[in-house]
């Protein structure tokens, strides 16, 4: 009878101490099929990057905080910007991010949370170069975008008023190599993004004139299939701006 009593007891301290263990496992969220997945841009730093093998940035660091507060489950993956929205359309993923800016184009296919960073494009040359101080000085240039983008979008739009070539690339990196490197004279990349190179990198580039236009980040669903989800996205990320949490991941990243 006590051998009995005594394997029970080794039965419920083996039960208890594997319900431990998923729970543990759920909430890092990794692997969890019960997770939303992620979209992010490959790299896009301080936003979204990779650092001793493990993904960083205000985008990173924001979906998880905007997941712990309204009790659910992410899994962030990794991709070519332009990817994102169409990984969202085939049912790949349930969220996309990414510094992607709110545009009337994107509404078409996604629902945008409430905007969360004030962002702006900027024209980039070579930080020796003399010649291009504005998009007036653009006639006969190359420039450089990455696919998919409002960069992109605006150098296609524009290129026959200010006549310049266009050379589109699938990531940031190479697009500051395109510049770098003579390819290309100047790119076209977010501010925050471009700054956040300059500061951290040798990069050899540097802004030209002013902010090409105001737009802000949101966090996308597909469109009109994620009411739920999105009003969770919305409620976290407002209880993340009045607890401080907010505040807290993007002076991490930006020292503000
Ligand atoms: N904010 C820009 C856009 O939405 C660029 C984003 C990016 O390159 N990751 O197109």
């Amino acid at each position: 009878m006590k051998k009995i009593l005594y394997f029970g007891l080794l039965v419920s301290l083996i039960l208890l101490l594997a319900a431990c263990g998923s729970g543990d496992s759920e909430t890092s969220g990794d692997g969890d099929s019960n997770a939303y997945t992620v979209g992010v841009d490959v790299t896009y730093p301080p936003f979204e990057f990779q650092e001793d093998g493990e993904m960083k940035g205000i985008d990173i660091d924001l979906i998880h905080a905007i997941a712990e507060d309204q009790g659910f489950e992410v899994q962030i993956e990794a991709m070519d910007f332009s990817g994102i929205i169409p990984a969202m359309q085939a049912g790949e993923l349930d969220i996309g991010m990414g510094g992607m800016s709110i545009t009337e184009d994107r509404k078409e296919t996604v629902d945008f949370s409430d905007p969360y960073f004030e962002s702006g494009l900027s024209l980039v040359v070579a930080s020796d170069n003399t010649e291009i101080s504005s998009v007036d000085d653009l006639e006969g240039k190359t420039i450089a975008v990455k696919n998919g983008t409002t960069g992109a979008n605006f150098a296609n739009e524009n290129k026959e008023a200010y006549g310049y070539e266009v050379i589109q690339v699938k990531d940031s990196t190479s697009m500051f190599q395109e510049v770098a490197n003579g390819n290309a004279d100047a790119l076209l990349e977010d501010y925050p993004v471009i700054m956040y190179a300059i500061a951290k990198s040798d990069l050899e580039l540097k802004v030209a004139g002013d902010k090409l236009n105001g737009d802000n980040y949101g966090i996308s669903v597909l469109k009109g299939k994620n009411d739920e989800l999105l009003k969770k996205i919305n409620d976290g990320l407002a209880n993340l701006k009045e607890n401080g949490k907010y505040d807290e991941i993007v002076s991490k990243y930006l020292g503000e």
